[in-house]
Order: structure tokens, then sequence, then C-alpha cells
């Protein structure tokens, strides 16, 4: 009988990858037509941000980010650039975006999941007022919401390596 291969950190980095992919292209489709902005939390290289920019085209996107160092490519525009700490920026964007957001990804980890986690129970109640009724939260890392009803994972995305909030 052969033995069951271990899970290696490329497939975690695969299947995380895939799974963003598909819970962004699901929440953007279930999204469209909407007139509120979009959120994106953490630019970092700017990959998620070029994949919305290039499928969202009827609304802006914000980027909230402490130090923008991304792609030439995917940088985004000033104006559209929320420069600081998300702990500082997030309660401040109440009251510039009084609609809330339509649909906000957030990709703000690092490499621990002990932080990850950590930093995601403190960043929940930041984000989850910021997210307008009908609205769609995409994240990398389990959020811990009050209000937000957690959406069954699009095909091709794997369990554990995304996941979709719904504001009722
Ligand atoms: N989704 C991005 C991509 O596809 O290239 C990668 C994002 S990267 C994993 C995480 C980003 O979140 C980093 O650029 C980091 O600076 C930013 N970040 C982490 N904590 C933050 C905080 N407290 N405030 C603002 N930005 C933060």
């Amino acid at each position: 009988m052969s033995e069951q291969p271990s899970i290696t950190r490329l497939d975690l980095f695969i299947d995380r990858m895939v799974s963003q992919r598909a819970c962004l292209d699901d929440a953007i489709a279930r999204t469209k037509g909407r007139t509120e902005p979009v959120f994106e939390l953490g630019l970092g290289n700017g990959r998620t941000f070029h994949h919305m920019r290039e499928r969202i085209r009827d609304r802006d996107i914000y980027v909230f980010e402490r130090a923008v160092a991304s792609h030439p490519d995917s940088t985004p525009a000033e104006e559209l650039t929320v420069l600081g700490d998300v702990r500082e920026t997030l309660p401040a964007a109440l009251d510039r975006f009084p609609t809330g957001a339509s649909l906000i990804h957030a990709d703000l980890g690092g490499h621990s999941r002990e932080k990850n986690d950590a930093f995601a129970r403190m960043v929940s109640p930041l984000i989850e007022p910021l997210l307008a009724p009908g609205g769609l939260m995409v994240s990398s890392d389990r959020m811990y919401f009050t209000n937000l009803v957690e959406q069954p994972l699009p095909e091709g995305a794997v369990e554990g390596r995304c996941f979709t909030y719904l504001r009722i």
C-alpha cells in the first residue's frame, strides 16, 4: 500500500493562489453593477490588485497599504491609494466612504499563521462596518465578524485557503 504524500509548502502556496483567484472572480461577478467602491487591503506586489483592476471596470478600487512597493504595472493611482497602517486608515475610512464598499479583499498576512490569525481577530471589527449591505468580503485568513455570513466556496477554491463573507 502506498503512503499518502504529505502537503508541501508549494502545494499550500498554489492552493492559496488558485483559491484567491476563484473567490475574487466569484465576488466580482456577484457584486457586478454595484455602485459602491472596492477596497484592496494589502497591496504587496500588486498581483491581486492587478487582477481586480483588469476585471472590475465599473468601480474605483481603493488600495490600503502602509508602504507601496508593488510592480510598476500594478501600482494604484495616488488618489486611489490610502497610505498608512490599516489600524488607523480603516476607522478613518468610515467618514470618507459613507456608502461603504461593495467588495473588500484583504490579504494582509505574512508567513506566521499564528500572527495572521491574531491580526485577523484585531482587524475584523474595523473592516465589518465598511462593507455595504449586500457586499462581499474576501480574505486569505479566517475573519471574526459579528454579523457577516460566511459563504460556501466557489468551484476551484480549496477549503481553508480563502474565505468569503456576505453582509446581509
Ligand atoms: N495580495 C498581494 C499580491 O497579490 O501581491 C500581496 C499582499 S502582501 C501578502 C501583504 C501586504 O499587506 C504587504 O504589502 C504589507 O505591507 C501590507 N500590510 C500588512 N499589514 C499592514 C497594516 N497593518 N497596514 C497596512 N498594510 C499592511
